[in-house]
């Protein structure tokens, strides 16, 4: 069976779950194995083996660490030419999608980004799914050229518990002048907070012009605190600064895809559906019963989100026993 490689994402030895999303795809194709870049390996095969790994190349270098993303594509691009894989498939984060580009020029390959879903074909090749045009319209897509690489969206797939022997090989890698071309100069930790990450996050609150003010955005944080929620925000939000952008859901800002979104206060424009719209489900609090939002959503609420937002947060402490 072939192999199928899949890039770790990973905080030192804590396997990021967009990593067992992938080897869920991956075990469709073919033999999954990881490449992991740096250290930590030893503390995460254990986990890569619970989702069906069967091998982890181990490329431990402060390369991956001390330049930006192009060593992590040309440690791909000598797997590939090492083990004619029958597919890459990397997470499709920022620096995810970075890395697919850059591989696919290096190995003549063509690359698939924003996938929901991959699947093997009749013929065995992956197909992805993706949606297009703010997600009015889905097609499949197949690699005509070279390896397949496929950047797929977090918390898209259902990671699937599979047994895998999870064998750890070391790779040697030293990357080249080329590859270091932009250097990491320093590295600031974003304050995290309590919150899980937006683009990881289960469940998304996310908070529209609706709120009026930097003041009545709070209640968005209120209600995301209240559910575990991340909180996300539209553009007319932080573009008013009422939110730092780093939270922007949609098509210049984060894609999410949790088990449920509630928008609030949000009039539903494409390019905000372009980053959320596949999302579990969708709950929309609006006071328009004609806002676009409804159209996309699983469960409506029509009213001020200041009067619908205290209510729900009554229940919730009431369900919590609070
Ligand atoms: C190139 C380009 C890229 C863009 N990228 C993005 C992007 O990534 N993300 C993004 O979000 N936008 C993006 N936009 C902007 C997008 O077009 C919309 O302008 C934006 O999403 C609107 O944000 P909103 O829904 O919060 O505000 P509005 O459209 O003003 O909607 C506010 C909503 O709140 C409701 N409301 C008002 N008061 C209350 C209340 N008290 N209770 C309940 N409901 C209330 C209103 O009925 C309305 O539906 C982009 C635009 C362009 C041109």
């Amino acid at each position: 069976m072939a192999e199928v490689l899949v890039l770790a994402e990973h905080d030192g030895g804590e396997v990021k779950k967009v990593t067992l999303e992938l080897l869920t795809a991956a075990k469709r194709l073919g033999a999954p194995s990881v490449v992991w870049t740096g250290p930590g390996a030893d503390a995460g095969a254990a986990r890569l083996g619970e989702y069906g790994a069967e091998k982890v190349y181990v490329a431990d270098s402060p390369d991956f660490s001390g330049y930006v993303v192009a060593p992590a594509a040309e440690l791909l691009a000598s797997l590939v030419a090492d083990k004619a894989p029958a597919a890459v498939l990397v997470a499709g984060t920022t620096e995810g999608k970075e890395i697919a580009g850059r591989l696919a020029i290096k190995t003549g390959s063509g690359v698939l980004t924003d996938a929901v879903n991959v699947t093997a074909g009749d013929d065995g090749a992956p197909v992805a799914e993706q949606p297009n045009f703010g997600g009015a319209i889905t097609v499949h897509s197949v690699v005509r050229a070279g390896t397949p690489i496929i950047a797929v969206r977090p918390n898209a797939i259902s990671p699937e518990a599979a047994a895998g022997a999870a064998a750890v090989e070391a790779v040697s890698f030293a990357a080249s002048d080329a590859a270091k071309a932009a250097a990491v100069t320093e590295r600031v930790v974003a304050e995290k907070g309590e919150r899980p990450d937006l683009t990881e996050a289960q469940l998304v609150v996310s908070g529209g012009r609706g709120t009026g003010s930097e003041e009545g955005f709070k209640i968005i944080e209120k209600l995301a605190d209240a559910l575990g929620a991340a909180v996300g925000a539209s553009r007319a939000v932080t573009d008013a600064g009422w939110y730092p952008h780093q939270f922007q859901v949609g098509q210049t800002g984060k894609t999410v895809s949790p088990q449920l979104y509630m928008a609030v206060g949000i009039s539903g424009a494409i390019q905000h559906r372009a980053g959320m719209q596949t999302s579990k489900t969708i709950v929309a609090i609006n006071k328009d019963p004609e806002a676009p939002i409804f159209e996309i959503a699983d469960f409506g609420i029509v009213g001020d989100l200041f009067t619908v937002v205290p209510q729900l947060l009554d229940e919730i402490a009431k369900h919590k026993g609070v």
